[in-house]
């Protein structure tokens, strides 16, 4: 049938990386999100393969946020073809630029890295991409602004389809996705944000669909409910207490920024004592200033967004940030990668975790098989740099402080939906987050829904 709407699950079937859902309908192709793959090695080494369609036989991507995940395919994509065009918020777009010439940077670094030491099975070691096609990938892009209640503006139309981008509170310039084609409405949630995030403003209101896509990162659990003020105050004094000093892995973008405004206003309530804070991630400075050149599309005004920058010392350098070694007093340092995968908290890490005295604060979801998984659940070695450190210092894991909705919090939105989907297709979450939340609208909802496989081909 000409009529037939076809969905595919190219990536977050069963795993939280790699975002990728391909519509098919009428002889056109448009991809939602295309994100890399993360985490093990044998979900890394997907990034590798053929896309599973001719990348220029589709004739546009709709991002709904710019994390890695989510959009970090892209250059690769374009590499192999890709020519149409990039649909996204403005935040996103400028965050995109700051990922994705990173991401490709990194890349390159790698491979010369691997070139170097003769560290590879492929001779010479190539990068996934370059920053060339980061380039390239950009030059692609065309801006959509939000659609809400008060301003219901059609977004993007392209003949029989079109999308429209609602906020979705998770980092600046994210969205969930109405996507109408030849009549029906297609809901893609994106990562969902929270209703009380310390800088995001609360998720718009679920609109009407016939087929959901919704995540389930924290599908099988709830967050943490302590206090974020005195929990955080009272870990950072005791740290304090002791003599040593506290080190932050966080996402370059959005905890980064939650985590800076969460710990200078502990110290201006004086909740916390005058210590000095770092901000050790050229990437979150630069996220930083996007943050502060969109206020409006966040909770913090004008002026406390430009205060960040008077009370944290951003060190871009290397030797900035190789003068934080020499610190001889407590002070907080907050650096990327958030799950410890790699970057400079990795040195931070070196020199911290063999002394009791410190502490080291996760901020945000640890993925498995990633150092910052191994630490939060109280691994007493881990190797950096090619060796075992010992575990002495103390490990904590703020989870309240995380970017995506619980369990329930992604139920108590979902209610708000005008009426059931016909089906709900729950992807990225790790396999049983997945399972237990397609449980939860079966049983709780009364609603129709499935875990989509990776690959798996549904026609709606
Ligand atoms: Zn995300």
């Amino acid at each position: 049938m000409t009529n037939d709407i076809s969905l595919s699950f190219f990536g977050a079937a069963g795993t939280v990386t790699g975002s990728r859902y391909l519509l098919e309908f009428s002889n056109r192709r448009v991809l939602v999100d295309c994100g890399l793959f993360q985490g093990y090695k044998h979900l890394r080494e997907r990034n590798w393969r053929d896309f599973p369609v001719d990348p220029a036989s589709i004739e546009a991507v709709f991002l709904t946020h710019a994390h890695l995940d989510h959009s970090g395919y892209l250059p690769r994509l374009v590499q192999n073809g890709f020519n149409g065009t990039v649909f996204c918020t403005k935040a996103t777009r400028d965050l995109c630029k700051i990922l994705l010439l990173d991401a490709a940077k990194l890349q390159e670094e790698e491979a010369a890295y691997r070139n170097r030491h003769h560290y590879s099975r492929h001779e010479p070691a190539l990068p996934l991409y370059t920053q060339a096609d980061a380039k390239a990938a950009l030059a692609l892009f065309e801006t959509v602004g939000f659609s809400d209640p008060d301003n219901p503006q059609p977004g993007v139309s392209l003949g029989d389809l079109s999308v429209s981008f609602h906020a979705n509170g998770h980092i600046l310039g994210s969205s969930f996705l109405d996507v109408q084609v030849a009549g029906r409405h297609i809901l893609f949630s994106g990562d969902m944000g929270r209703g009380n995030d310390l800088i995001m403003r609360a998720p718009e209101l679920p609109v009407y669909c016939d087929y959901l896509v919704i995540e389930s990162t924290y599908g099988n659990r709830l967050h943490d409910n302590r206090d974020i003020w005195d929990e955080t105050a009272k870990i950072i004094n005791e740290t304090i207490a002791a003599g040593g000093s506290i080190l932050i892995p966080t996402f370059a973008v959005g905890r980064a920024q939650a985590m800076l405004y969460l710990i200078t206003e502990l110290r201006n309530r004086k909740m916390i004592p005058y210590l000095p804070i770092f901000l050790d991630s050229p990437m979150a400075i630069s996220v930083t200033e996007v943050m502060q050149r969109h206020y409006r599309y966040h909770r913090l005004n004008k002026a406390r967004c430009q205060q960040l920058s008077r009370d944290v010392t951003f060190t871009r350098t290397v030797e900035e940030s190789i003068a934080l070694n020499n610190l001889h007093m407590p002070a907080i340092i907050l650096s990327a990668s958030g799950m410890a995968t790699g970057g400079r908290v990795l040195h931070h890490l070196n020199r911290m975790l063999g002394d009791h005295r410190n502490t080291v604060m996760f901020a945000g979801y640890q993925a498995s098989g990633t150092r910052g998984a191994r630490l939060v659940t109280g691994e007493k070695r881990i190797k950096i740099f090619g060796s075992y450190q010992d575990v002495r210092a103390r490990i904590e894991s703020l989870d309240f402080l995380s970017a995506h909705a619980d369990r329930m919090e992604l139920l108590r939105w979902l209610q708000q939906m005008p009426t059931a989907p016909k089906r709900c297709f729950v992807t990225h979450g790790e396999e049983a987050a997945s399972d237990q939340f397609r449980i939860a609208l079966n049983e709780d909802l009364g609603w129709a829904a499935c875990v989509p496989e990776m690959g798996e081909k549904v026609t709606l």
